[in-house]
């Protein structure tokens, strides 16, 4: 049996350490590709243009969103973010799982574009944690940090729309754990359709 590719979206409220677990996923693990959006933001310090994002200007961002270059996009706290479609059809069709690391707006486009996708929300133990890790990262102004916190009880609502939370608490364990989800999500009968059927198909001519 073939393995295909998913389409894998991963959200989480700012500062809930998505960024390091997609990295620790990739690294650690066969099989997946991260897509690297394009986003209007400036780069923070330690940010290199093509790894961490496309940084690219307005004008840039809208003649991309004017030639269907994007899957989704959004905006975010002042700024575009969003998916370049070509990377995501060339690795799903290579087999590989494509992680897309967007907030909850994109997530639910893909889904509406993807049924398939699965859709994961990061969530770190507690608010606390949530705040300390915005304050400690050091990188934005009080400022924009409390819009994202708003912005974090905007994207709370709709959690429900996620298949599964992954709790961010130990870094290890929760790389160990969004790969065991993506193992299983595998095996769902609606991502083997194909492989079932042709089973079925065999049977009768028994
Ligand atoms: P940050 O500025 O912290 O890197 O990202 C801000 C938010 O934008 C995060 O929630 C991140 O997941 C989301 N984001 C990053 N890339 C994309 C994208 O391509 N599309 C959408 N819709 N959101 C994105």
């Amino acid at each position: 049996m073939q393995k295909k590719g998913i389409l894998i979206v991963v959200s989480g409220f700012s500062g809930a350490g998505k960024g390091t677990l997609m990295k620790k996923l990739v690294s650690e693990y066969e099989g997946y590709a991260l897509s690297v959006s394009m986003t209007t933001r400036k780069p923070r310090e330690n940010e290199i243009d093509g790894r961490e994002y496309y940084f690219v200007s307005r004008e840039k961002f809208e003649e991309v969103i004017a030639s269907q270059g994007l899957i989704e996009y959004a905006t975010y706290v002042e700024n575009y973010y969003g998916t370049p479609v070509e990377y995501v059809e060339e690795e799903l069709k290579a087999g590989k799982d494509v992680l897309l690391e967007i907030e909850i707006q994109g997530a639910l486009k893909v889904k509406e574009k993807f049924p398939s996708a699965l859709l994961l929300f990061v969530m770190p133990p507690n608010i606390d944690e949530l705040k300390n890790r915005l304050k400690q990262r050091g990188t934005e102004s009080d400022e924009i940090i409390n819009k994202r916190l708003k912005r974090a009880g905007e994207e709370a609502a709709g959690i429900e729309a996620y298949d599964y939370i992954v709790i961010n608490d130990d870094l290890n364990e929760c790389v160990k754990s969004l790969h065991q989800i993506i193992a299983a999500a595998h095996l769902t009968p609606g991502r083997n359709a194909l492989f079932i059927e042709e089973f079925r198909k065999e049977l009768k001519q028994n």
